[in-house]
This record gives structure tokens, sequence and C-alpha cells, in this order.
């Protein structure tokens, strides 16, 4: 079995081919003069700075992946314990496994332990790979959705949906983290239900645990609902992780 260091290095995101509409753009770079490449004197050519500048902007647009976790990779996780270590073996399984695997993961733990860190790892892991990936946070893709029942703004709500709908492999992140109220319920269960019937992989990130550890603590099923959770033990591995805010420890470190 590869180690977990071999498979990191293996999964590293590398730059991707630039889209025709940047080449405009690029006409204007002093390097390349819009050839996209640059000689190295003594070296031969390699991909141009702007090429690998634009392509990763473009990668961020594309799988709509917030401009916060774009330093996030397999290669800069450190696994705080075993709980961890495991959560990034099964990401990184997944990564190079799919499509031979037929349930995605669901991320669960407190805040900070690198839930989402992993989530971004696959999608950057899998677009590499060549698959079609997006990132959305379930508050922001709710806000989205509510936007464009307002006829001020030119979103339809099948404009917000299919991409998410359609996407090969989805991501979405703090479920259960809006106010469950009933429509709330019905657009989660909307999305998960057709992903599910469409067989699409989708990679859910909760701070929300299956066992309440204080009276009054509300698990994930209290917060989705019994039947919402009980279709993600079909569609997913759970994937509990336990530790300290990772934030909180590098901010007592420095
Ligand atoms: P969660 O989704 O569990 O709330 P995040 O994945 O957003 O936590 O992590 C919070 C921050 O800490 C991010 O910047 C992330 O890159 C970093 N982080 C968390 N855990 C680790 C880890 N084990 N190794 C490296 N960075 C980590």
């Amino acid at each position: 079995m590869p180690s977990n260091t071999t498979k990191a290095a293996r999964l590293r995101i590398v730059t991707s081919v630039p889209e025709p509409s940047q080449l405009d753009a690029d006409e204007a770079c002093e390097i390349c003069y819009g050839t996209g490449m640059e000689i190295v004197p003594g070296k031969g050519a390699r991909t141009c700075e702007c090429r690998q500048r634009d392509s990763h902007s473009s990668f961020l647009n594309r799988v709509k992946l917030p401009k916060r976790y774009e330093n996030c990779h397999f290669h800069n996780y450190k696994p705080q314990n075993p709980s961890q270590v495991a959560a990034f073996s099964k990401a990184t399984t997944l990564t190079m496994e799919y499509p031979a695997i037929d349930q995605g993961l669901l991320f669960m733990g407190t805040v900070g332990v690198g839930k989402t860190h992993l989530a971004v790892s696959i999608l950057k892991g899998l677009t590499e790979r060549g698959f079609t990936c997006l990132f959305y946070e379930f508050g922001t893709l709710l806000k989205e959705i509510q936007d464009s029942y307002n006829p001020a703004t030119k979103a339809s709500e099948l404009g917000v949906l299919a991409p998410v709908l359609n996407a090969e492999i989805l991501v979405l992140d703090e479920l259960g983290a809006s106010k469950p109220t009933d429509w709330v319920r019905d657009t989660m269960a909307h999305i998960i239900n057709s992903r599910y019937n469409d067989n699409k992989l989708t990679i859910f990130t909760t701070n929300y645990l299956d066992e309440r550890k204080r009276e009054k603590e509300e698990t994930l099923e209290d917060r989705i609902g019994v039947r919402l959770r009980s279709r993600l033990f079909e569609m997913c591995r759970t994937v509990e992780m336990s530790g300290h805010d990772f934030r909180r420890s590098q901010n007592r470190e420095r």
C-alpha cells in the first residue's frame, strides 16, 4: 500500500491547459508575448507563469471554490490524531479510485478539525484527474436559491440548481448549519435525493455529530431530519474526525 506521503504527492494539483478565452489577455504578457511558453536559457521551454496564474483562477471560478480554501491540498494536511489519519486515508483512496466506488464521504466533526480541507483536497485531486467538480457551502447555496425568487435578480432557481444537480462530483460544506425551516429541509431533500437517484457522488461536511455528547446539544439528525440522515447512510461512508480546532492551535504556536 502506498504511504500517505506518496499518495499526497501523486494527488498534488497541477496546472491545466488554459482555456481559449484567456488567449487575448495573455497577449499582453511580457514574458511569453502570448505564446504561453517561456524559454529558459540552457534549460529549454516551460509553461509561462501567466498561463499558470490564469489557469488557477479559472479553476477557482469553475469549481466555485472560495479563495480562502485555495491552499488546501492533501500534501499540506497534517493529521493530528488517528481519526485524522483515517480520514486522510479515506479521502485519498476515494480520489484515486473514483469512479470505481459507490459511496461518497460524510466528514463529521467539530469546528476546525480539517473536514473542509480534506473535502477540498478531494475536489482538487478529482479535477486534476479530469472530472467536473463543484463546491458549495450549504448556506451560500440556499441564499442563492432564495435570491433567485427575487424578480429584481437575473438568476432563476433552475439556473442555480442545475449545476448543483448535474455536477459529476459535488462538495456540500457545512450541512445542517442553516436553521432547519420546512423550506430548508425540502430544498436539502430535493438536492440530496436527486443526486442519490442519479447516482452522483457527493461529499458532505458537517459540524454536527450522530451522538449527543451533552444534553441540549443537537445531532445531525435533529438538524436535517431522520429521513435525510438515513439517506446519507446509503449515499456516504461516515468519517468521524476528532481533535482540536487547528486554527486555534496554530494561533497559540505563533
Ligand atoms: P473544518 O471544516 O473541520 O471546520 P477546516 O478544514 O476549515 O475545518 O480547517 C480550518 C483551517 O485549518 C483551514 O485553514 C485548514 O486548512 C486548516 N487545517 C485544519 N486541519 C488541518 C490539518 N490537519 N493540517 C493542516 N491544516 C489544517
